[in-house]
């Protein structure tokens, strides 16, 4: 962990936060599927895996022991226990992703976002977008189609929402994910501006710069 502190990481962390079922998942795999250098953070979690979900692409499914391993490593960005399972962010997959100059996209919620921005050296490097639905029917709407949750789990996600959206305000961009491409085209064009900052291109430019007679 010292050592991670006094080293410089190139890349960014994106982070998307939205009410449950309003397309962050949805949107950090798109994108991760559009720019080479953008990877998609994987999430641990102790639950059971729900059928159609892969290993390694949804979560990385694991007993409650190597959960706790993990958590005594100080092994993830953040992590948060919701009723009986655990989630965590692993922190190893992201650095390694940084290092390379490589940048990262999560979907994390608020408590999750204010975690990463304290972690270390990892807080400097970190853009949070606000995901926001259409309208809140539009919003039950997606999360009855995915067809992942009970509707008592749908009711409890539909009423945690009005607070969740209030905190759009706290947020560097915010995007509406109303046609999905066109917002997935936002979230893009949001990464590639956060990469023309100048202190994101010191290396590259400073290198003409010095060539320059
Ligand atoms: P979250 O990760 O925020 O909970 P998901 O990415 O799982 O949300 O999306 C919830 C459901 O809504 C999924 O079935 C997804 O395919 C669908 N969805 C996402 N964005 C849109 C959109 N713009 N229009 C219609 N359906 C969408």
């Amino acid at each position: 962990m010292s050592k991670l502190k006094n080293e410089k990481l190139d890349g960014i962390v994106f982070v998307l936060s939205a009410p449950s079922g309003a397309g962050k998942t949805s949107l950090c795999r798109h994108v991760a599927a559009s720019l080479d250098h953008v990877y998609a953070s994987i999430s641990m979690t102790t639950r059971a895996s729900r059928p159609h979900e892969e290993e390694g692409k949804d979560y990385f499914f694991v007993s409650k022991e190597d959960f706790q391993i993990h958590q005594n490593q100080a092994r993830f960005v953040e992590w948060t226990q919701i009723y009986d399972h655990f989630y965590g962010t692993p922190l190893d997959p992201i650095v390694h992703c940084l290092r390379q100059g490589r940048d990262v996209i999560c979907a994390l919620d608020h408590v999750g976002l204010q975690k990463l921005k304290a972690h270390s050296r990892l807080g400097k490097a970190v853009v949070s977008l606000f995901i926001v639905p259409p309208h809140q029917d539009a919003l039950k709407l997606r999360l009855e189609q995915r067809g992942q949750d009970s509707p008592e789990s749908i009711s409890r996600r539909l009423a945690a929402s009005a607070l969740e959206m209030k905190q759009w305000i706290y947020y560097d961009y915010v995007v509406l994910n109303d046609d999905f491409l066109v917002a997935a085209s936002e979230v893009i064009a949001v990464i590639r501006a956060e990469k023309l900052k100048s202190a994101h291109q010191c290396g590259r430019i400073a290198k003409i710069v010095e060539e320059w007679r």
